[in-house]
């Protein structure tokens, strides 16, 4: 008997197939726009300072013997304080279900194999667009999707008016995701006044919202004020969830550590969800990494490391800050007719340029620069070095 006769292979992850593409082409001076991962201005991937003083520190106890609960404890407590807050009454008063994820993509499956397991027959409002591994993690866990109008091809911002109607149209009580801040791919991010509307909708609407905070920290270069669209939330009474990445803002990609918790009303309600999160880890993987959360832990309660990584955390935000204003400056320099405001308005890692998959395909054949066929940017991937020839190249294609 064959028993993989009928199998053909999966589609390739649309990132991943940039990479692919980048590493094939020889030519010494190829740009790779496709991955958000952060890069300095050399174009190289760097360990924080942050996360060198946290290994030192861990080296010295023995953390292969450690108590793997108390390490969990000490992230998911120290990961929650970051999103509502370090006095925040959710912490005090133990209202929340807080578990250690595989990075921002396993906390978002917990949720999701969460949602199924207790709400089968409901259904996962996505924004449009959104990462697409989303759509890929709600499908497997057998949660029907919709989306919901976020951006505005135009205007290259936000719909506000769609997206508000949509929310209004979703039946009440309908689960939504949403990005806190540094959506992935537009950059665009609701202002302060439009997500107190958001928020005052989902309570009219009894919607659940579920926030994916892969970035915290890279859209304004400050983690308490990248929070914020969270912390209305909490204001208005909402209970949420919110799925953890310190991939990007800590720089532990291969780490994979991340934090899933979910708000609750009592601390009853907060430990029968925390088991139910931990029996669905159990049958994936049993129990996280703990290296990862060592480093994590380490970095978030020790004050001067804390400290530490606070300021690269903004060094970081505002190199890719920096980088956005000079792309721009340099295709106004080059004359080009386009409006490219939206460059400096979008924030975070990327830049949804407005890139047709034409000119994007141009860009890869003809001046060896990648990106995704959507037309996002990793500003990340910019430097000061390559900054007017990835310009000059935009305005060839677009002129
Ligand atoms: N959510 C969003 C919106 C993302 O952009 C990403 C990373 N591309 C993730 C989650 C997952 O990141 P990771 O699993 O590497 O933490």
């Amino acid at each position: 008997i064959r028993w993989w006769d009928h199998v053909t292979p999966a589609p390739k992850d649309p990132i991943n197939s940039v990479t692919e593409a980048f590493l094939a082409d020889p030519c010494p001076y190829k740009i790779n726009l496709g991955v958000g991962a952060y890069r300095d201005d050399e174009g190289k991937p760097i360990v924080l300072q942050c996360v060198r003083e946290a290994q030192a520190k861990i080296e010295s106890s023995n953390f292969l013997e450690s108590n793997s609960t108390a390490v969990s404890s000490k992230l998911v407590e120290e990961s929650a304080k970051l999103v509502y807050g370090e006095d925040s009454d959710v912490i005090k008063e133990g209202r929340f279900a807080g578990v250690p994820a595989l990075s921002g993509t396993g906390a978002c499956h917990l949720f999701a194999e969460l949602q199924r397991r207790l709400y089968p027959n409901s259904r996962i409002y996505l924004p449009d667009p959104t990462w697409s591994n989303h759509h890929n993690i709600w499908r497997d866990a057998h949660v029907a999707k919709k989306t919901f109008r976020y951006y505005h091809p135009d205007s290259k911002g936000l719909d506000f008016m769609a997206l508000m109607d949509d929310v209004k149209n979703a039946p009440d009580g309908s689960f939504f995701l949403l990005h806190p801040c540094a959506h992935n791919p537009t950059g665009v991010d609701p202002s302060y006044e439009q997500w107190k509307e958001i928020s005052s909708l989902f309570k009219v609407k009894n919607h659940f919202p579920f926030f994916d905070m892969a970035y915290q920290g890279f859209a304004s270069g400050d983690l308490e004020r990248d929070a914020r669209a969270i912390r209305i939330f909490l204001e208005d009474g909402h209970l949420i969830g919110c799925a953890q990445s310190f991939a990007k803002n800590m720089g532990l990609y291969g780490h994979r550590v991340g934090c899933l918790s979910v708000l609750c009303d009592d601390k009853t309600q907060a430990v029968a969800i925390k088991s139910q999160l931990q029996q669905i880890a159990r049958t994936m993987y049993g129990s996280p990494p703990i290296h990862g959360i060592l480093l994590v832990s380490k970095i978030l309660s020790d004050p001067d490391i804390k400290a530490t990584w606070l300021k690269e955390v903004k060094v970081m935000a505002t190199r890719v800050q920096r980088m956005r204003a000079a792309l721009r400056d340099s295709l106004e320099k080059l004359g080009s007719s386009l409006d490219w405001q939206h460059i400096t308005n979008q924030v975070g890692m990327f830049c949804f340029s407005g890139l047709t998959p034409d000119e994007v395909d141009r860009l890869a054949k003809e001046f060896h620069i990648y990106m995704t066929y959507d037309g996002r940017i990793s500003m990340a991937g910019v430097t000061t070095k390559n900054v007017d020839y990835l310009a000059n190249a935009i305005h060839e294609v677009t002129a």
